[in-house]
């Protein structure tokens, strides 16, 4: 005992450091400056690192945060647009028609182009991740993000966990931080919440041929807007999804109770197994997001609106406009670069939106007049933007009008007097300071 005391009092310095070594050392690890730290390593945040990579940008380091460490198959992502050539290969299933039915018509349809196509999560992550591996500037964090904070001419990312690592330029897909435009007018605001199962049957149920974008009929009827999302993969394997489009998200139980019941009754009796479960949560609005936050931090992704508000896809959306932000960043004009729709579909939206949050399962009404009226593959050339004037026209003049100017004056009307308001707030205290 008497041995040990001496040894320790004559060796008191190193006792010291090497009790706070590992404190040090954890710190130390944060401190790293990195020339871009991506807060947030899904879809958006992969999507831009990988163009970055790509990019002639001259830097040296990159950071992915990510709370997750992103090796599990969380999204069934689908679309009806053209890929870029990289990502092609990711498909793994196309559908060449797709259908939509209601209580009182169904439909199925060539889509033409490349069909209604799926990319699973999973594979999307492990490409992304190789491409990013074999390039050496990209290192790897798995830790919760507390906040951001510009500090000098970088940004410090405060981690959940303590310690910190600081960036030149941030990519922000965290809607938790991203801003307000602080614009006055009153935004709307949906979630479009969804819970679904992939199934197997031991019985051949399932058309591989026919999937449905959006069922309406289950024999309910509920306030909000909901409808079931099916996409056969074979004859006896599909996934099936419950999505509401509502203010507020459901307990589980709920949706487990719809997906059961609308099994039952469109599959029969026969035995299921739930082989993969998919649950998700997308906000659905037209507020404005700032694209850029603090000077040096790029809102990307859900926290840079880039969901579209009437639909809440956004796969093919992030993957062109990560590309477009970082070509623009390239020519050093990130600034100036403008990442939203144009005009008048932000318009369309808003108004869609207005519908769907005001009217409830009248809401619902305006996808059946939408895809009893229109072929299915107008209204998804409209809902990718990819449609003229002369075809939104043709679309909106089959639409009930009633129910387009009360979403008008709904949604205008505070507009105009909030603007007034506002504008006449700026000259106040522009008086105040002149005079
Ligand atoms: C289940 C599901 C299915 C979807 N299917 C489709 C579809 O078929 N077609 C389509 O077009 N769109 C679809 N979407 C919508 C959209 O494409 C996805 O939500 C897409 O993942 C959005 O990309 P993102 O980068 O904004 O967010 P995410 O991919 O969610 O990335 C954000 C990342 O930030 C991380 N993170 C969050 N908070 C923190 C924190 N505090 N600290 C550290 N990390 C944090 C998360 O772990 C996540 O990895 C789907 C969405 C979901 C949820």
């Amino acid at each position: 005992m008497c041995f040990w005391l001496n040894f320790a009092e004559q060796n008191k310095f190193f006792f010291v450091i090497a009790l706070i070594y590992p404190y040090f050392q954890s710190q130390l690890r944060f401190l790293k400056k990195y020339n871009f730290v991506f807060a947030g390593g899904g879809l958006s945040g992969l999507c831009t690192a990988y163009y970055l990579s790509l990019s002639g940008i001259d830097f040296e380091s990159a950071l992915i945060l990510d709370r997750d460490e992103k090796n599990v198959d969380d999204r069934t992502w689908c679309f009806w647009s053209s890929l870029p050539a990289a990502f092609e290969g990711l498909v793994s299933h196309k559908w060449r028609q797709l259908g939509v039915a209601f209580e009182d018509f169904s439909r199925l349809e060539r889509i033409g182009g490349n069909g209604y196509q799926l990319v699973r999560s999973l594979d999307f992550y492990r490409f992304v991740e190789d491409r990013l591996r074999s390039d050496g500037r990209f290192e790897w964090l798995q830790s919760g993000i507390r906040r951001m904070l510009p500090e000098g001419d970088g940004v410090r990312v405060e981690l959940v966990g303590g310690g910190s690592v600081v960036g030149d330029r941030v990519f922000n897909s965290i809607p938790a931080f991203s801003g307000d435009t602080g614009l006055p007018a009153r935004p709307s605001f949906l979630w479009q919440h969804f819970m679904g199962w992939v199934i197997e049957t031991d019985a051949p149920v399932f058309d591989p041929s026919a999937p449905l974008l959006m069922d309406f009929f289950d024999g309910t009827e509920l306030p909000d807007v909901h409808f079931y999302y099916l996409l056969p993969q074979s004859e006896r394997k599909a996934l099936v999804e419950y999505t509401v489009f509502s203010e507020a998200v459901f307990a589980s139980g709920v949706y487990e109770e719809k997906l059961e019941r609308y099994i039952r009754m469109k599959f029969g009796e026969g035995a299921y197994r739930i082989t993969a479960t998919e649950r998700g949560a997308i906000p659905m609005t037209d507020r404005v997001f700032p694209q850029i936050e603090a000077d040096r931090i790029f809102n990307i992704g859900t926290a840079g609106g880039w969901v579209k508000p009437s639909t809440g896809y956004a796969f093919v959306r992030t993957l062109e406009r990560s590309k477009a932000l970082v070509a623009a960043l390239s020519e050093g004009k990130e600034k100036e670069v403008r990442l939203g729709s144009r005009s008048r579909f932000v318009f369309y939206d808003r108004l869609l939106l207005n519908i769907l949050q005001e009217e409830g399962y009248r809401g619902g009404g305006i996808f059946r007049a939408l895809f009893k009226r229109n072929r299915i593959v107008s209204v998804l050339k409209f809902l990718e933007e990819r449609s003229n004037l002369l075809e939104e026209v043709r679309i909106f003049m089959r639409l009930p009008v009633r129910t387009f100017l009360r979403a008008l004056v709904r949604v205008y009307l505070p507009r105009i007097f909030e603007g007034y308001q506002h504008y006449r707030a700026k000259l106040k205290i522009r008086f105040r300071y002149d005079f």
